[in-house]
C-alpha cells in the first residue's frame, strides 16, 4: 500500500510522428510516479507549444489540446511536488524565452544546493515565477554569456548538485542529461515512424516505450548528456557526451517499491528484483504458517518470492478497492481505521484461524501496517507475522522523494521490539542491507540506500544526518 510519494516522471522524444500523442502516452504509463499536474511541450522546429494543468494525465490533456503541440520534438513531465508549491506555476514544463530563443525544461529529483545557488542569482538580479528548484537552470543558462545552449547547459550543470534526469528543449535540438550519482532513473530507446525513419525517446522508466512502441536500448550513464540535433535534415543525430565523471550511487528504492515491476530500471527488471527480495526475506526468517499473502500492489511481487523460496502458500488475502479517490475523513483513530478499510478489506473466509505471513514494502510511521494487523485480526487470524521487503527507513531522503522527517519515521524513534509492539504484530521482520544487495545481484555499482543506512552521497546533504 502506497506509504512513500513517488518522485516525478519525464519524458523526451526526438524526430517522432505525432510526437505529443508519444510523450502523452509515455506519461499515462509514469502516472504512478506523479498524479498532481501533468505537461507536454512541443516544437515544430520553429516555435515552442506548451500546455499544462493540474490532475491526471487523462484529465490535463485531450484531443484539442494534443492537436496544438506541433512538431516532431516533445518533452513531457508527471508531477509530484517535491520542490515548490502547488499550483500551476510549479507544475512543468519549465518555459522560458531569453537571448538565444527559446527553451523548456522537465526535471526528476531535488536539486540539494538549490537554494544557495537560488540566493545567489536573486542578488545578481533574477525574477523567479515559480518556487520550483528547476527555475535555477533556466536563469543560470539565460545569464551565461557563450555562444552556444550545449556550452551554457554543460555550465549550468556544473554548479548544481542532488538528482536530476533532466530534458531540455530547444526549438531544433533535445538534451538529456542525468545527475553523476544516477540517483534518478532515465533510459534511452528508439522509435521506428511510418516511413522508416529512426527516433528516439528518453523517460525515467522503461514501461513508457511499451506502450509507444518504442525499443530498449540502454540506460542513460550517470554524469552523461545525449544531444539529439538535426530535425528536419536526412539523418538526425544522437551524440554522447560525458559531461560530469560518473560517481554511480542510483536510488534502490525505485526497486524496492517506486518504479513499475514492469520496467527495467538501472538495466534491471523491477519484478524480477521485487521476487528476489522476497526471496532473500524468505531465507532470513524461517516461520511456520498457513500461508503468505501480500499488501497489495506494492508488497505482490515479493511475496510470491517470499511463497517460492520458503514453499508456504501463496494467497491474495488481502483485496484491494483501485477506485478510491480523494477520501473526507477527519484524523481520529476510526476515521483512520475507516480509511485503510475503503482501500484494503480482507478475504475473512481464508484468513480464520489461520497463522499469517504478511509482506509490505515498507514501514513509515507504522500507523498503516498497524490498521492493515487490526482488520486481519478483526477477520480472525490467529497470528500475523509482519515482514518488510526492505531494511528499517531511518532517514528522510533529499533526492527527490517526499519522506516524513526522521522524528516520524517509526523505525528511527523506537527499536524494533517497541515498532512491534505498536503495530501488535506477533512478529515483525524486515531485510537485512545485505539481503537488499544479495536481491540486486551483482551490480557494477553501490546504490543509494541512504534512507537506511544515511549514506548521503551528496556535498550538501552528508553533514544532514
Ligand atoms: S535516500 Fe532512499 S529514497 Fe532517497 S535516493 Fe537514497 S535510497 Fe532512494
Amino acid at each position: 500500500m502506497k506509504q512513500w510519494n513517488e518522485k516525478c516522471a519525464v519524458v523526451g522524444t526526438y524526430n517522432v510522428d505525432n510526437a505529443a500523442l508519444k510523450s502523452y502516452y509515455a506519461l499515462f504509463a509514469m502516472q504512478h510516479r506523479g498524479q498532481e499536474a501533468s505537461g507536454i511541450s512541443s516544437s515544430d522546429g520553429k516555435k515552442i507549444y506548451t500546455h499544462k494543468g493540474n490532475g491526471l494525465v487523462t484529465k490535463v490533456f485531450n484531443e484539442k489540446n494534443l492537436k496544438k503541440l506541433l512538431g516532431k520534438i516533445s518533452i513531457g513531465h508527471n508531477r509530484y511536488s517535491t520542490a515548490g508549491k502547488e499550483s500551476l506555476d510549479d507544475a512543468q514544463p519549465l518555459f522560458a524565452r531569453y537571448n538565444l530563443g527559446e527553451i523548456s525544461i522537465v526535471h526528476n529529483g531535488n536539486l540539494t544546493n538549490a537554494d544557495f545557488i537560488r540566493s545567489q542569482l536573486i542578488e545578481a538580479g533574477a525574477i523567479f515565477q515559480s518556487y520550483l528548484d528547476t527555475e535555477n537552470l533556466i536563469h543560470l543558462i539565460a545569464q551565461n554569456k557563450k555562444e552556444k545552449l550545449l556550452d551554457r547547459i554543460i555550465d549550468s550543470i556544473k554548479v548544481i548538485d542532488g538528482a536530476y534526469a533532466l530534458i531540455f528543449l530547444s526549438r531544433r535540438k533535445m538534451f538529456a542529461i542525468r545527475d553523476p550519482y544516477g540517483l534518478r532513473p532515465l533510459c534511452l530507446g528508439k522509435i521506428t515512424n511510418e516511413d522508416g525513419s529512426i527516433g528516439y525517446i528518453t523517460a525515467s522508466e522503461s514501461c513508457a516505450f511499451d506502450l509507444v512502441g518504442a525499443e530498449y536500448i540502454r540506460e542513460v550513464n550517470p554524469g552523461e548528456m545525449l544531444i539529439f540535433e538535426g530535425i528536419g535534415e536526412k539523418i538526425v543525430t544522437l551524440t554522447s557526451l560525458q559531461v560530469l565523471p560518473p560517481r554511480p550511487y542510483p536510488c534502490v528504492f525505485e526497486f524496492i517499491y517506486f518504479a513499475r515491476p514492469d520496467s527495467k530500471v538501472f538495466g534491471k527488471n523491477v519484478y524480477e528484483v521485487r521476487k528476489n527480495l522476497g526471496k532473500e526475506l524468505a531465507k532470513e526468517y524461517k516461520i511456520p504458517a498457513d500461508m503468505v499473502i501480500p499488501v497489495p500492489d506494492s508488497g505482490v511481487a515479493a511475496a510470491i518470492g517470499f511463497a517460492k523460496e520458503s514453499g508456504i502458500d501463496f494467497e491474495l488475502g488481502i483485496i484491494r478497492n483501485h477506485y478510491v479517490g480523494r477520501t473526507f475523513i477527519e484524523p481520529t483513530q476510526s476515521a483512520r481505521e475507516l480509511k485503510v478499510r475503503l482501500k484494503l478489506n480482507p478475504i475473512a473466509e481464508l484468513i480464520k484461524d489461520k497463522e499469517i505471513i504478511v509482506i509490505d514494502d515498507s514501514i513509515v510511521r507504522g500507523t498503516t501496517s498497524k490498521q492493515i494487523i487490526k482488520i486481519l485480526k478483526i477477520a480472525g487470524a490467529k497470528k500475523v507475522h509482519l515482514l518488510i521487503s526492505s531494511p528499517q527507513t531511518i532517514s528522510p531522503c533529499y533526492y527527490g522523494v517526499d519522506t516524513p522527517n526522521s522524528n516520524e519515521l517509526i523505525c528511527a524513534t523506537h527499536s524494533l521490539e517497541e515498532v512491534r509492539k505498536f503495530i501488535e504484530a506477533d512478529t515483525l521482520g524486515f531485510l537485512s542491507l545485505e539481503g537488499l544487495k544479495r536481491s540486486i545481484g551483482t551490480t557494477h555499482h553501490n546504490f543509494c540506500q541512504a534512507c537506511f543506512d544515511k549514506n548521503y552521497v551528496d556535498d550538501y546533504t552528508k553533514g544532514k544526518k
